[in-house]
């Protein structure tokens, strides 16, 4: 075989827990290795060495993508009440993907990877649909009050010079009632439509956008006329040279045409639509397991990853030395989409090349009939074979010799 791919500038390598853990070594020995000399700067993002490191490591680790433009991540543990002991944890350390998010500013695009075989729940969907989600405010920072009958509410605001504008929200003459407040931030805003303007861009796909705007005439409005503004005065040129289109209707309407659509387009959602619509689209597609997930900044940072968490029921099982069959295809995808940026960013044009092919030999492997167990349930293949963990990325590198 040739000489290993080179790589001049480093990847940030984001280490993580349980079965993904597992996972993410046999792919770097079977997939990676033999055929990439593979410069990264590693950050071992497992809770072990978070709690060692008092969190500080996903402080790095977020500043390091941001030096190097490109990360690729493992799942991780969020800590929860039952992890504490489990961990010997010295805090709840907050989520990963959390602090990390807020550090690059950035959006999350969700993307299935399709196989012959597996059919979508709707059948028309055969391309790929991605949604971004804006991961700040609304419903997700709200203040909210039960009232008592007799109470009247107001909307207060200070400004600052002490002024107050008040505008009634409603009088609960006859009843006991609710209130919540909500707010967003332009700047937020800003950033979540450069954000998916970027990745469209980049991906070379449509870009959707919705909201309530005819009945929300000042709160959502604000987000057409935002995202209105910027791709008018920074994109609309790029668009037309790319030839693609920005797109914008009613979430009503949106939903009825997303259901109608072949798919191929990215469908930036407002946080509630996108934590909603996420799931269901996600469910659509088949198999969380086939769900990949970049990290994107408006700046043009890109963090990858695999939607799915550590497969925590798997790792029990493995940690008693029973057989898993668990699916590494979003993780094997989250390091080729970051080896292929590594490459377009670097103009490493065999770095791209063994990206493609990694993704392809996974995808002929399936389409083969060699699959996991998640998969060997929902496939209509004839001649399908449910193969374990380490040997379906072995059956893998088998198919990606032959295109190597
Ligand atoms: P999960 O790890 O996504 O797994 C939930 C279930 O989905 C699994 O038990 C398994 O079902 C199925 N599944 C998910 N990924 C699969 C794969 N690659 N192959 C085969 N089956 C797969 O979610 P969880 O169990 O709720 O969370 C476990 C840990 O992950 C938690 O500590 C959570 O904090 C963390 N998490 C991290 C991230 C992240 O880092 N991005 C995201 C979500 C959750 P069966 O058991 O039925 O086979
Ligand atoms: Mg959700």
């Amino acid at each position: 075989m040739a000489d290993k791919i080179k790589m001049n500038t480093p990847l940030v390598e984001m280490d993580g827990d349980e079965m993904t853990r597992i996972i993410w070594k046999m792919i770097k020995d079977i997939l990676i290795l033999p055929y990439v000399d593979l410069n990264t700067e590693y950050y071992d993002l497992g809770l072990v060495h978070r709690n060692e490191t008092d969190d500080k490591v996903t402080f790095d680790s977020a500043e390091a993508t941001k030096k190097y433009g490109v990360a690729v991540k493992c799942a991780t543990i969020t800590p929860n009440a039952a992890r504490m002991p489990e961990y010997n944890l010295k805090e709840m350390w907050k989520s990963p993907n959390g602090t990390i998010r807020a550090i690059l500013d950035g959006t999350v695009f969700r993307a299935p990877i399709i196989v012959k075989g597996i059919t979508p729940y709707i059948p028309t969907w055969t391309k790929p649909i991605t949604i971004a989600r804006h991961a700040y405010g609304d419903v997700y920072k709200n203040t909210e009050m039960q009232v008592a009958e007799g109470s009247k509410c107001e909307l207060v605001c200070t400004d600052k010079d002490g002024n107050e504008t008040r505008q009634l929200i409603h009088d609960f003459e006859n009843s006991s009632g609710i209130i919540q407040g909500l707010h967003n931030v332009d700047k937020s805003i800003a950033s979540f439509a450069r954000c998916c303007f970027n990745y469209a861009l980049d991906t070379k796909q449509d870009l959707w956008f919705a909201t309530k705007d005819t009945i929300s005439k000042k709160y959502d409005h604000r987000f057409k006329d935002i995202f209105a503004e910027i791709f008018e005065t920074e994109y609309k040129e790029k668009f037309d040279n790319a030839n693609i289109e920005y797109f914008y209707t009613l979430i009503d309407d949106a939903v009825a045409r997303v259901i109608r659509s072949n798919g191929g387009y990215i469908w930036a959602c407002k946080n509630y639509d996108g934590d909603v619509m996420s799931d269901m689209v996600a469910t659509a597609y088949g198999s969380l397991a086939m769900m990949t997930s970049v990290l994107v900044s408006p700046d043009g940072i890109y963090e990858y990853e695999a939607a799915h968490g550590t497969v925590q029921r798997h790792y029990y099982k493995h940690l008693k030395g029973e057989e898993t069959s668990t699916n590494s295809v979003a993780t094997i995808f989250a390091w080729s989409g970051a080896l292929r940026k590594r490459g377009e960013l670097d103009g490493n044009d065999e770095l791209i090349h063994y990206a493609d092919m990694l993704e392809k030999a996974t995808i002929d492997t399936i389409e083969s009939g060699i699959m996991t167990g998640d998969l060997y349930l929902l496939s209509n293949l004839e001649n399908k074979k449910k193969v374990n963990t380490e040997q379906f990325l072995i059956e893998v590198n088998k198919t990606l010799k032959n295109l190597m």
